[in-house]
């Protein structure tokens, strides 16, 4: 390794004490002597502890859409301060906030705030079944909705070869109550003939249909027009809700997210991450017969619910988000690193290519794009995993499990462009030298 970790790893030992595993979520943890520290983040850079300085396509899982520290907000979120927090009452600012999300987003027709994509998608999923009176739901195979009971399923992929029925359902932590088992169905992604059979067989049971059209948990493994619009009149003809997970696509891919990019419109969806460019503040939304179950008997809440500085940065980063070109700037500039890493790689006769969008797009080494999660085991991930840490060796931040794209904000401009595709190609060469003859076949057979 290049870089010098010696105050990351003495740090990791220090909080490791006090703190189960040394970090506050179990997703920061990257091992024992590679978990990083941040000391701080201005635009596209983040520096760590020992000093390194990192170009970063991670932004902290996707919140920072105009960069770290952006100024403009950062200002607003100042006058949020002077507010006074919380009060246990509502504020003017909500409407003037909620009134830009349901411009900005046609299906948003009522919108409550919570804090995090895990309370937005816990309270969708009950507004879904409140207006159904339906209690299971369906996640699609490969997708992550947050740290809460009735998602934390997944279908275990890696134990499983094709020609083997499904993949067995498994619990995606322990604690989770085995009994909640029953309430949660699986559907692969662009399949509408096997989401037809499911709702055929249990759409009486079934309140909602949970999908993130672009897997942003997922190497952003995207559904195809068809499929989402096939979806949608599956969800239609069998009174099911479809809830559209947007916590990372939302206010990203395009300024009504997604459902924009796609040309069509959720039940319900939930906004999260880029809606405060970093400042906890996540919402739910959807059609108002199904939003104004909250006044028959759906309980949505929270002290923290819309903090004053949270709500501040979010009508500051909407404003910026919806007057200014910088999605599209966005959008291109990830498009302009793909082309660049497409280059480096076809030189080398390396088979490769991009799932999702240029905003958040993912990497895959092999000749297509995956169209569900059961494709993604013909990548060839082993190649991903080892070029990614000399990545970080070379000041690029992209995270070092494949199945999370590369996010882009609006403060990656050319010097960062360049110094990655510097680092990328340097990358790519040593982690050929590294895996071998063998591999090398492999990684371009
Ligand atoms: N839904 C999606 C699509 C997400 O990507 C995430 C977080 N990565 C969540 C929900 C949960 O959001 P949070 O971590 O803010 O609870």
């Amino acid at each position: 390794m290049l870089r010098s970790l010696q105050r990351s790893n003495a740090q990791f030992r220090k909080a490791s004490t006090v703190l189960p595993m040394g970090v506050s979520s179990n997703f920061r943890y990257w091992g024992d002597d590679m978990t990083l520290y941040a000391h701080h983040g201005r635009g596209a850079r983040l520096w760590d502890i020992d000093g390194n300085e990192y170009i970063d396509y991670r932004l902290g899982y996707g919140p920072n859409i105009l960069g770290y520290a952006d100024p403009r907000v950062d200002t607003a979120a100042r006058q949020g301060i002077e507010v006074g927090g919380v009060f246990g009452l509502s504020t003017e600012r909500e409407y003037e906030v909620a009134r830009r999300i349901s411009d900005m987003v046609p299906a948003a027709e009522m919108v409550r705030f919570s804090n995090s994509g895990t309370e937005a998608v816990m309270a969708a999923l009950r507004l879904a079944k409140a207006f159904t009176g339906k209690d299971s739901h369906v996640i699609v195979e490969g997708g992550y909705h947050g740290v809460f009971d009735a998602v934390l399923w997944y279908r275990n992929i890696e134990d499983w070869q094709p020609g083997m029925g499904d993949p067995a359902i498994e619990a995606d932590s322990a604690g989770v109550p085995q009994m909640l088992r029953k309430l949660t169905h699986f559907t692969p992604l662009n399949d509408a003939n096997y989401l037809e059979d499911l709702f055929r067989k249990h759409g009486n049971d079934i309140g909602a249909f949970l999908i993130e059209p672009i897997m942003g948990n997922c190497c952003s493994i995207s559904a195809t027009r068809e499929y989402i619009h096939d979806a949608r009149a599956l969800c239609e003809k069998h009174d099911i809700i479809m809830i559209v997970d947007e916590v990372k696509t939302g206010f990203r891919v395009a300024r009504g997210g997604v459902q924009e990019l796609l040309g069509f419109k959720a039940d319900l969806c939930t906004f999260a991450k880029a809606m405060g460019n970093g400042y906890p503040i996540s919402a739910v939304a959807g059609r108002r017969d199904i939003m104004m179950q909250v006044s028959h008997g759906v309980t949505h809440g929270g002290t923290y619910t819309c903090h004053s500085v949270s709500l501040a940065a979010a009508e500051k980063t909407l404003e910026i988000l919806d007057q200014t070109p910088v999605l599209a700037n966005i959008r291109q500039y990830g498009d302009e690193m793909n082309a660049g890493m497409s280059r480096i790689l076809k030189a080398r006769n390396i088979p490769h290519c991009f799932a999702g969008h240029g905003s958040m797009s993912g990497l895959f080494f092999s000749n297509s794009v995956p169209t569900n999660y059961r494709d993604w085991l013909n990548s060839d991930y082993t190649f991903y995993d080892t070029m990614a840490p000399r990545l970080h060796d070379y000041g690029v931040l992209c995270e070092p499990d494949s199945r999370e794209p590369w996010f882009v904000c609006g403060a990656h401009d050319g010097a960062c462009l360049q110094q990655t595709l510097k680092a990328f190609e340097r990358a790519v060469d040593e982690t050929l030298q590294e895996l071998g003859g063998s591999r090398v076949e492999q990684a371009v057979g």
